[in-house]
């Protein structure tokens, strides 16, 4: 969604006569987009700003922008800690950067923007300089699910979504410019709705569909809770929307989602698991899981693990928790010693690589059908691509290739990735039922 958020940001500055500078060196400005999910990003972000003090002082009318996640957060208290900052400005704020700059550049002012947190964002049409394969789209804005640890909905303000026809507009106009794959963007897709047709998100993604030169259509994330039995039919029936489904789970622990405020059990997310599978074939299934949420025990974290081995993710992102101000969990006391959070998540780490190793070595043999995004950093000779379920696979093949979409079949694999051969043969998998059970 950052990354999104900076290449908008750039679209702007580019249409009001900016230009992209290569180095620090070069620039009269320098934007920070930040993301305060964890502490531990909110202190890289202001310690890497903190390193562009002498660029400032070299030339002070040089700008130096900070926006994003903390800006929301921090406001005008950061113009007070941060002496050498010019512009601070809030996640629903940035149309008005343009015109912010003017006035700092002439004034010399320093300012801090950040009260439309609860405005709709316009959708204000801005060319999309983007020229690669794949383009991330916003659906909506925001999130109202207020899940006790997270501070997002803090930051980000309440959820609205954009309006379907204008999505549609820019996808085709992405499409036109040599996008052939979309990733759509919302805190929780699964409650997009469209104001004006009463569109859901299973409607977005059919008419993405049917947008030509659109071969992929991937989202993220969607909110277990909120996974309707229309999302998945639409996903299994839509040709270009890829199989693979980023679910959330956080714990597998009851007592623990029920204090997260996630709204499902473990029962719950067993049961949508298995109708999604039964329902998409070769669905890749991946998460997001949390360790040490205050009052975790550790018969709570075994029963994530134990989730952990009765669902066989794909894959999955593993963070240990982190106190976020304002949310309801910090007032909640943070007892889970640091040590003990660092034990719990190598332990959850080694159990999912080997998960991870066996699904991706089930796939030797089998034809996939790899869209090429570029050479590999490790061997410029190899090609690496993503197949339909989002697993990095890497080939021997002509640069000439990269863009089009190839059959590889695999022939080794590891944790995190699969490694092939071009095939003559079309792609094809063989739907194997995830009957492999792991014991550690
Ligand atoms: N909207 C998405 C998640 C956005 S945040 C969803 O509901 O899945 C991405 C991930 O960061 C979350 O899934 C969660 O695992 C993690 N996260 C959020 N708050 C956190 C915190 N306080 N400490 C550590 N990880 C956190
Ligand atoms: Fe945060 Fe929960 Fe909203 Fe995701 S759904 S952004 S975890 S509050």
């Amino acid at each position: 969604m950052n990354a999104l958020d900076s290449e908008r940001i750039g679209d702007m500055l580019l249409a009001a006569g900016w230009e992209h500078a290569e180095k620090e060196a070069e620039a009269d400005l320098v934007l920070f987009n930040t993301c305060c999910v964890r502490d531990s990003a909110e202190k890289r972000a202001i310690g890497r700003l903190t390193l562009l003090k002498p660029w400032k002082k070299q030339n002070p009318n040089r700008l130096l922008v900070l926006c994003g996640c903390i800006a929301q957060k921090d406001g005008a208290d950061l113009l007070e800690k941060i002496p050498f900052l010019d512009i601070v400005i809030g996640t629903r704020d940035y149309p008005s950067l343009p015109a912010l700059l003017e006035r700092v550049a002439q004034t010399s002012e320093r300012l801090a923007v950040t009260e439309h947190i609860d405005s709709q964002i316009p959708d204000i049409y801005i060319p999309r300089a983007n020229k690669s394969l794949s383009a991330f789209v916003t659906v909506m804005y925001g999130c109202d699910n207020y899940c006790s640890y997270c501070i997002v909905p803090h930051v980000r303000g309440r959820e609205v979504s954009r309006e379907k026809k204008s999505i549609i507009n820019e996808i085709r106009a992405l499409a036109k410019s040599g996008v052939k794959e979309t990733t759509l963007l919302g805190q929780n897709v699964n409650s997009y709705k469209d104001a004006e047709s009463g569109a859901d998100f299973a409607d977005l993604l059919s008419g993405v569909n049917d947008i030509s030169g659109i071969e992929r259509i991937r989202f993220t994330t969607s909110h277990p809770k909120d996974v309707s039995p229309k999302l998945i039919c639409a996903m299994a029936n839509l040709e270009h929307v890829c199989e693979h489904f980023h679910l959330p789970a956080q714990s597998g622990a009851d007592a623990v989602l029920n204090r997260m405020n996630r709204k499902y059990t473990r029962d719950d997310y067993l049961n949508l698991a298995a109708r999604i599978r039964a329902e998409i074939p070769n669905v890749v299934l991946t998460t997001d899981l949390l360790v040490g949420f205050p009052g975790e025990t550790n018969a709570d974290f075994q029963e994530t693990l134990k989730l952990c081995r009765e669902v066989r993710w794909d894959a999955a992102f593993t963070f240990i928790y982190s106190v976020r101000p304002g949310t309801a969990a910090a007032e909640y006391s943070d007892n889970v010693p640091l040590e003990v959070k660092k034990e719990r998540v190598a332990e959850l780490i080694h159990l999912q690589e080997k998960i991870s190793a066996e699904k991706n070595a089930s796939l030797i043999g089998e034809i996939l059908e790899v869209l090429v995004e570029r050479a590999s950093a490790r061997n410029p000779r190899d090609l690496a691509g993503k197949d339909r379920g989002g697993r990095t696979v890497v080939f021997a093949g002509d640069a000439m290739l990269i863009g089009k979409i190839v059959p590889v079949r695999i022939c080794r694999s590891t944790a995190h990735t699969l490694i092939g051969e071009i095939s003559s043969s079309p792609a094809h998998q063989i739907t194997t039922p995830d009957t492999q059970k792991v014991m550690l």
